[in-house]
């Protein structure tokens, strides 16, 4: 034999050792899921495939049956999704004491974005550090927020800004937007973001676009003033250059009940002309904010709330207009006084859980309207209490779902397990969308809303290479029973966990398994185009 046949032959072995030891040419992974039902975001039908995972990648999706894995998912029978991005949420406040935020990723959520309805840390640079140098379970974005940025440069004065302060708070935005910023989120129904116009928000929000970031609007008034409020924020959007977010949608003024085709045709109209617009919606009748939110507007303007409590004769006003104005002002002769429940309440939490009729009746009182404002002045002259409100009416809830351009999103937080009577939301909205409008009311398709889940809130913020199971897509994704999956947290009883969620993965990270917490966690900070762009320079 020549040199030339040895050395093929010599080749031929070492070839063939490797493909021994590597087995057989087959691919080989961290993780293979076997045997499970695709969905894989983009609304397209589900099929059956298998999924490999290497590192914090999807690295194929198919028929891999020889393949080999370090770990295997058996998943037949179940639906494996891309994890669910909550785009509205208020988790930046708890995740750095809650890394776990149990609460969320035992939905199957796996992003969350904070920072909501214009309030967010104002240092972000130094918040993504201390979130970097924890182990968190879920991924976390944040918006930057007008009433945060607002309150540092002028403080809670009812007035416009001057150009230098408005010079300050473009230069704290642009900063934040550098530091990792996903957009701009505005709280104008609240304290001090009430007392700004739409033109200071449209010029803020002209620093935002330049980042390529979006508007998520908390809207100024979400009773009477819902559709001005709707058009004002596309407006901002608009004129602002940036794409926009109506957060938290919602017919909460029970005159408006059965409308959702008319406010359908305002972002219609807007999206007509070309303006990128979505909204998000939380599949639940009732809010939750604080129950001074809901005094009478007079009331609240230049936030002199308990300053006007004081004066007896306006004390006086706020009682007569309480239920007569404003958001709780019924056209259906709603009993109000049970649409009101406690939700946190330091000075009792006696009364947590409870509505104003069942407190004033704990306390002999005759549950009317008039005792009612009373018992809320004392409360709200106590501390205030976070409270759950009915407003919303069950088919608009359905029909709002639907909208093409709409998400879920909880508008919930990282939550202490058993720690007051917080709205359930918090630990239910996902699986209560897959398991009572999906699987028991059909209200959409399974598809449909895993489409709403993942892959369009994952273009609405522009998070690269999530939402979709595909593959060198970050590996975050959840496996659900579609006939099992549920909520069970309810509004007397909130800290329960949903059914059904099996397996959450969280950047290749096992951290859901058989339903329990791995102790495992692969979350991290999701940056805004601002910090990546900087960094790419
Ligand atoms: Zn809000």
């Amino acid at each position: 034999m020549n040199c030339a046949s040895y050395r093929k032959i010599l080749l031929t072995l070492v070839i063939t050792v490797f493909f021994v030891f590597t087995g057989c040419g087959e691919q080989s992974f961290d993780l293979l899921i076997r045997d499970g039902i695709i969905i894989d975001g983009s609304g397209k039908e589900k099929f059956k495939a298998d999924m490999g995972i290497a590192g914090d990648r999807i690295t194929a999706v198919g028929d891999l049956q020889n393949a080999i894995a370090v770990k295997t998912i058996d998943a037949e029978g179940l639906i494996v999704a891309p994890g669910f991005i909550d785009v509205h949420t208020h988790c930046e406040r708890g995740l750095p004491a809650i890394p776990s935020n149990e609460n969320y990723i035992k939905q199957g959520v796996t992003s969350v974005v904070g920072g909501n309805c214009g309030g967010s840390p104002l240092d972000l640079d130094k918040y993504f550090t201390l979130i970097e140098s924890k182990s968190v379970s879920t991924n976390i974005a944040v918006l930057i927020g007008h009433n945060t940025v607002r309150a540092k440069v002028m403080g809670m004065v009812d007035r416009e800004p001057t150009d230098d302060e408005m010079e300050e708070m473009k230069i704290l935005i642009d900063k934040a937007m550098i530091d990792g910023a996903v957009g701009f989120s505005t709280g104008l129904g609240y304290l001090p973001g009430m007392f700004s116009k739409t033109e200071e928000i449209i010029e803020l929000n002209k620093v935002v676009g330049k980042y390529d970031g979006i508007y998520a609007s908390h809207i100024r008034d979400q009773g009477l003033g819902m559709y001005e409020s709707v058009i004002e924020a596309v407006r901002i959007g608009e004129e602002g250059g940036t794409r926009v977010q109506v957060s938290h949608l919602k017919l909460s003024i029970d005159k408006f009940w059965g409308e959702t085709e008319k406010l359908d045709k305002v972002f219609r109209e807007a999206l007509g002309r070309g303006v990128e617009v979505y909204s998000d919606e939380y599949p639940y009748v009732a809010g939750n904010t604080s129950l001074s939110a809901v005094f009478p507007p007079w009331s609240l303007a230049g936030g002199k709330l308990l300053e006007n409590l004081k004066d007896p004769e306006k004390r006086e006003k706020i009682r007569d207009d309480f239920f007569e104005t404003g958001r709780m002002k019924t056209y259906r002769d709603r009993d109000m006084l049970s649409a009101i429940q406690i939700a946190n309440y330091r000075k009792d939490p006696g009364f947590e859980g409870k509505n104003l009729r069942e407190i004033l009746e704990m306390r002999g009182k005759e549950p009317n309207r008039q005792n009612g404002v009373e018992l809320a002045m004392e409360i709200v002259e106590s501390g205030d209490a976070s409270c759950i409100f009915f407003l919303m009416d069950e088919r608009d809830v359905g029909k709002i779902m639907n909208y093409p351009y709409n998400m879920i999103a909880s508008d919930g937080g990282v939550i202490r397990h058993g720690q007051g009577v917080p709205h359930p939301r918090s630990y239910g909205t996902f699986p209560r969308v897959l398991g009572k409008y999906v699987r028991n009311e059909k209200v959409l398709s399974l598809e449909d809303a895993v489409y709403k889940m993942t892959s369009l809130p994952a273009k609405a913020f522009r998070f690269k290479d999530r939402g979709l199971l595909k593959k060198n897509h970050y590996a975050d994704i959840v496996i659900f029973d579609k006939d099992k999956v549920i909520d069970t947290a309810t509004f007397k009883d909130p800290h329960q966990y949903p059914m059904g969620i099996s397996y959450v993965l969280v950047n290749g990270v096992v951290t859901v398994a058989e339903g329990e917490l791995t102790g495992n966690y692969g979350g991290s900070p999701l940056y805004g185009p601002g910090k990546v762009s900087e960094n790419e320079k």
